[in-house]
């Protein structure tokens, strides 16, 4: 069979047309007879059971209802008016009220027949009524197709309009459902059909939207569930698996002397077990002749700089040069810094490449790089500019994975033929499912440790009537030598009073810290570049004891001397960006603080998120709550991915059946990387197809 009835444009659909098949475009995507097949409802509806007016309770999320419908009226006038009608059954009666779309459904209305009624109860008055609620015929309720189990469907406003809510919705697909009935190909091998007991794709795909039953609808659920996280995880293996086939990389045979003398005479300190394991680790990638495409995670403070240089060691032993690319100055800064004090004494020449650095040291930067001469560049995103071209680039580094672009990483390979290999790092812990989901491709080390003696920051959340204490406790800090961060969100959307709110705050403390005793910095994104730094370096010297700042000290900055960190409004921050502002103390042998300042009014998932921050400093189960919480569209860096709309599975609640649709995955890749092998034909083919249908899974690698 070469065509694919599930490709057919949507407007052939009987009920749809030209007109509405633009709409389903445009509203929902939905583009062919397969996207609107795919098109799962959120939820279920028993319409076998029907209530009395009288059972109703304030708990209920929908009630069903019998009776005839009386009192309609049309009450208030303009933007206050509604439409209320009572429904009435033996038991009593109960109001039914319109805002929207009133002439539409006063029309319907036929006096003195029997209805039914459905929607959510909600108390007004002390009294119940039913806003907006669903009411049809009974006369006209058997369709062939309302079975006793009903599917609901997201749908908008323009869409029901045009007579396509949820009702609508559940009507097309039922014409369709009876026009492909039969047509629908099988995309998994039978084998996979027979050991995980799963229903026909068929079978499911008519049972998601009528189930006869729950027993099938948990059926077809599971089918679904699995087929959507299998062939994610299968396109992305099999891109790994053609990458490695493909793409030699180079092969950085030898741990020389660079490696060695730092290891005998510059390391500072132990490696913890978790450094050493990952440096293994890379050591076999990057000693394998394949690319090393590995994501180094590891909680904030881990000691993920200590791994990249002795990466790099390893790569200038073996006469390849390598970078490292920071997402603000201020990190890219430090970590010049940081390696070059730690290289002291070797003869290894390292650079710094920003936005600022002078055209006269660029040219010198560039010449360089294109000789040989220089062996490690650090710097920002300048790094990839046209421009910077490297003689033999082995090795690059990427830190803080989440604010650069994939199109950045893959600049980067452009820039020699054979590409580098690839360490990105990233200091916010990423649950594992999504890890899977999202870098399926990549290969992942996690630094599960921290450094020997590091005490855990205390944390408290204190509201605003606090203030004068946290003054106080300030001031005692201060008189320890310790210094202090003060942090305010600023977001895009509300940036001039964010930043209004940023200098309120910090005139109030340089009030209460006056000169000359202390001194404070403050930094935002507002500034100039030159005078962030300016402040950011005094505030490292020491020579003020309270930065005032947004988050432009998130990621990376480490300031041992730092104890304390204040964050203001802190309900409005996400918890992984709570966790890295955290991070940024607890660096030094003292006992650290956070102190998370918040008015009253806290909404219910702030509270969870000040809640974990105080319970707990695990990178990972923070980042699982998160999840939770959030879901896995808006935790960070997943937006450019498209790959998280997941249609039916949810990556929380089935981390087994995504990490048994891996391996599976795995394990089929292993006898047949191209999905050649005849039994494989219907993965091949639904692999192909997503393709040409351009499946938003992105552009992951
Ligand atoms: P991150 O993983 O957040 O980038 P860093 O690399 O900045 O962490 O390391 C945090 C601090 O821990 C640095 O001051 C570093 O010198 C120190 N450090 C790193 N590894 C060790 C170790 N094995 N033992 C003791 N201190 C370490
Ligand atoms: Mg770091």
């Amino acid at each position: 069979m070469s065509y694919n009835i599930l490709e057919t444009s949507i407007e052939y659909l009987k009920g749809v047309g030209p007109k509405r098949a633009e709409l389903l475009k445009k509203e929902l995507n939905i583009f062919t007879f397969g996207d609107l097949l795919t098109y799962f409802p959120f939820r279920y509806i028993d319409k076998s059971k029907i209530y009395k007016v009288r059972e109703i309770t304030s708990d209920m999320s929908y009630v069903q209802l019998r009776g005839e419908i009386t009192n309609i009226q049309l009450i208030g006038k303009s933007r206050a008016k509604r439409l209320s009608a009572y429904l009435k059954d033996e038991t009593g009666v109960i109001e039914l009220v319109w805002f929207k779309g009133i002439k539409w459904i006063k029309d319907k209305f036929k006096p003195g027949e029997e209805y039914i009624v459905f929607g959510k109860p909600t108390i007004f008055n002390r009294k119940f009524n039913i806003p907006h609620p669903e009411i049809e015929l009974i006369s006209e309720q058997h369709d062939s197709l309302s079975k006793s189990f009903q599917a609901f469907y997201s749908s908008t406003e323009k869409l029901k309009s045009r007579g396509l809510g949820s009702k609508g919705i559940s009507k097309l697909i039922g014409n369709l459902v009876l026009k492909i009935n039969g047509e629908i190909p099988e995309n998994l091998t039978e084998n996979i059909i027979k050991n995980l007991k799963l229903i026909s794709r068929e079978q499911a795909l008519n049972n998601i939207h009528f189930p006869e039953n729950q027993y099938i609808l948990q059926k077809a659920k599971a089918r679904l569930k699995f087929e959507e996280l299998f062939f994610i995880q299968l396109r992305l293996l099999k891109k790994k698996y053609i990458r490695i086939q493909k793409i030699k990389g180079h092969i950085f045979s030898v741990v020389g002397d660079y490696f060695n003398c730092f290891f005998k005479n510059n390391l500072p300190f132990e490696l913890t077990n978790a450094q050493k394991k990952v440096i293994k680790e890379i050591r076999k990638d990057i000693g394998s002749g394949k690319q090393m495409n590995r994501l180094l995670q590891g909680d904030v403070g881990s000691g993920k700089t200590l791994v990249a240089l002795m990466s790099i060691l390893i790569a200038i032993d073996n006469n390849y040069q390598a970078c490292i690319m920071a997402p603000t100055e201020i990190l890219a800064n430090q970590h010049f810094e940081t390696i070059s004090k730690m290289l002291k004494g070797m003869d290894i020449s390292v650079e710094l490449l920003t936005g600022s650095t002078k055209t006269s040291k660029r040219k010198i930067i560039n010449e360089n790089l294109l000789n040989g001469n220089l062996q490690i560049l650090i710097g920002t995103h300048a790094l990839i500019e046209e421009t910077v071209k490297f003689k033999n680039l082995g090795l690059v580094i990427i830190d803080e994975q989440h604010r650069f672009g994939v199109a950045q990483r893959a600049k980067l390979w452009k820039k020699n033929i054979i590409p580098p290999h690839i360490l990105v790092m990233t200091a916010t812990p990423i649950p594992r499912t999504l890890a899977m989901t999202l870098y399926g491709d990549l290969d992942f080390s996690i630094i599960d440790e921290l450094p020997p003696g590091r005490k855990p920051v205390k944390t408290y959340h204190l509201y605003d009537s606090k203030r004068l204490k946290v003054f106080g406790f300030i001031k005692k800090k201060i008189e320890e030598g310790r210094q202090i961060y003060v942090v305010y969100p600023l977001i895009e959307e509300s940036e001039k009073l964010d930043l209004k709110y940023l200098m309120d705050g910090y005139e109030s403390i340089i009030r209460e810290f006056p000169l000359p005793e202390y001194a404070v910095s403050i930094v935002h994104g507002k500034m100039k570049s030159a005078d962030k730094d300016f402040e950011m370096q005094r505030f490292i010297r020491g020579e003020t004891q309270i930065m005032v700042s947004t988050t432009v000290i998130e990621v990376g900055v480490d300031i041992p001397n730092a104890s304390v960190m204040i964050i203001e409004n802190a309900e409005r921050f996400g918890l992984s960006q709570l966790h890295q502002l955290r991070g940024r103390v607890g660096r030094g042998a003292d006992q650290s603080h956070c102190i998370l300042m918040t008015d009253y009014k806290i909404t219910n998932d702030g509270k969870k998120r000040l809640e974990t921050m105080v319970r707990t400093s695990d990178g990972f189960e923070i980042a699982d709550v998160d999840l939770k919480l959030r879901g896995p569209g808006d935790i960070q860096g997943t937006q450019q991915s498209g790959i998280l709309d997941l249609k039916i599975a949810d990556l929380i609640k089935d981390e087994k059946i995504l990490k048994y649709s891996r391996n599976l995955a795995i394990e089929i890749l292993k006898n047949d990387p191209n999905l050649e092998h005849k039994e494989n034909f219907p993965l091949a083919k639904q692999l192909k197809s997503f393709e040409k249908n351009k499946v938003n899974w992105g552009l992951i690698s």
